[in-house]
């Protein structure tokens, strides 16, 4: 049968599941929303180069109606008109034109057709193979600082008239502004939505863990209470000082447990005070050996209810020793042989140290339920337990690893563990040597 606690943390890890895939679609929404926004932008440019393109050659094919370019009567009107690079139009011309009124024309057509940028003519003379002559065209609209450009020559057998726009991508781009501003607008609105489904996603994720540990702490405490509850009233019965016995018996539950709810206190006070301060860490010599053997003895009692064997594996040959906060540490060790104890129903544990390079490793090995890999992640946070649904009467808030961290943190050292579910646990320390 699951415990009522059990179900809760059960339910509470299907809801924030069900949370996880929420903002996993949205935020996969959102990267497909700003995708296709992209490749809009990016058709809509090919679009409004094609629209230039296309007005250039409408303006040119106007100054055939307008201005005598060529001798002979013009055929066909697209073979005339070439577009060798993306900036550059050329047309071809006959020898005899008026040069003036081709610019004043070829303005006008520019202007007709709403290519408003500035562009630069050359004239190329076929019998000298070079440009005779240059032109620059101000924007109607726009105003551009005019550049010096190279000129590439087209060898051609016949002259022609070079149109160089050197703005053109500016201006293309300039024509793009209300689709850059509706983008923006989009981008900006996105980035909003992403932050507040974020702090959203936090809020809720710190009121479960918050709901947790309110489970975990009525679970916690109300046996106890409900205990002492029972043995005073038995305490209170007028026969029950002829049974001295008895009265012992229940006078010793009553102690028992508020030594208990005492420790649990204690517990979360320390976590309470430690909560923000780096925590204070006074370095003495420490004997590995002592400290070991110290932190068995106090989990003896434990060991002893649980039927556990408790195995000791220490280098022969020398004696290992450190530089560290020794109740911290031991305090350290002892959370993690009550876990060991805690999670095996038959509980084997070996606790071994020694060296491995300039540090010194702890490790304690259980062979206990295991930790399925996914969660390996999270269990040093503070008030995280694994969602096991069918382990039950299993107590705890979830703080005894997160205090260890930051015992080994505070030492430099590293926390590894190594589990596998079914088998057992290891958990080793790597602490700095002298
Ligand atoms: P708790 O008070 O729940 O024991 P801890 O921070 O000590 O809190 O441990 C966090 C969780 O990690 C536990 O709820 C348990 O699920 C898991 N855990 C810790 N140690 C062991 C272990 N030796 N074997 C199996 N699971 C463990």
């Amino acid at each position: 049968m699951r415990s009522k606690f059990a179900i809760g943390t059960y339910i509470d890890g299907m809801r924030s599941k069900t949370l996880k895939w929420i903002v996993l679609t949205a935020t996969l929404l959102i990267i497909v929303i700003v995708g296709v926004q992209l490749y809009w932008l990016n058709k809509i440019y090919s679009l409004e180069q094609k629209t230039f393109n296309m007005n250039v050659v409408k303006s040119i094919r106007g100054l055939y109606e307008d201005v005598k370019l060529v001798d002979s009567p013009v055929n066909h009107l697209q073979d005339y008109i070439e577009h060798p690079s993306p900036d550059y139009f050329l047309f071809r011309t006959g020898s005899n034109y008026n040069k003036d009124s081709l610019i004043w024309y070829l303005k006008d057509e520019l202007n007709d057709f709403d290519v408003l940028t500035d562009a630069h003519i050359s004239f190329y003379n076929s019998g000298k193979q070079k440009y005779i002559s240059r032109e620059y065209i101000t924007a109607a609209a726009a105003r551009y600082d005019p550049v010096v450009f190279p000129f590439p020559v087209y060898e051609r057998q016949h002259d022609y008239v070079l149109i160089y726009f050197p703005h053109r991508n500016k201006y293309v781009l300039s024509q793009m502004n209300f689709w850059f501003i509706s983008s923006a607008v989009l981008f900006i609105v996105l980035i909003g939505l992403a932050v507040s489904l974020f702090y959203f996603y936090r809020q809720k994720f710190l009121a479960e863990i918050q709901k947790d540990f309110v489970n975990n702490f009525t679970h916690e405490f109300k046996t106890p209470l409900a205990v002492m509850k029972i043995s005073s009233d038995v305490l209170l019965q007028e026969k029950i000082i002829q049974q001295p016995e008895r009265l012992h018996q229940y006078a010793m539950i009553i102690q028992n447990q508020t030594m208990h709810l005492q420790k649990q206190v204690e517990r979360l006070l320390q976590v309470a005070a430690t909560e923000r301060k780096e925590l204070p860490i006074q370095k003495n010599h420490v004997s590995v050996n002592d400290l070991l053997d110290e932190a068995i003895t106090k989990i003896q009692p434990l060991a002893v209810e649980k039927k556990a064997s408790l195995d000791l594996q220490l280098p022969e040959t020398e004696n290992l020793e450190l530089q560290a906060d020794r109740a911290h540490l031991e305090l350290a060790i002892v959370n993690l042989l009550e876990n060991a104890l805690k999670y095996a129903p038959d509980p084997k544990i070996i606790v071994s140290a020694g060296k491995e390079n300039d540090h010194i490793f702890i490790s304690i090995k259980d062979n206990g339920i295991g930790i399925d890999k996914k969660y390996h992640k999270r269990l040093f946070e503070k008030f995280y337990r694994v969602p096991t649904g069918d382990v039950h009467n299993v107590k705890g808030f979830g703080l005894g690893l997160s205090f260890v961290k930051r015992i080994i943190d505070a030492h430099h050292g590293v926390i590894t563990i190594n589990s596998i579910p079914g088998i057992g646990t290891e958990f080793k320390m790597l602490l700095p040597g002298n």
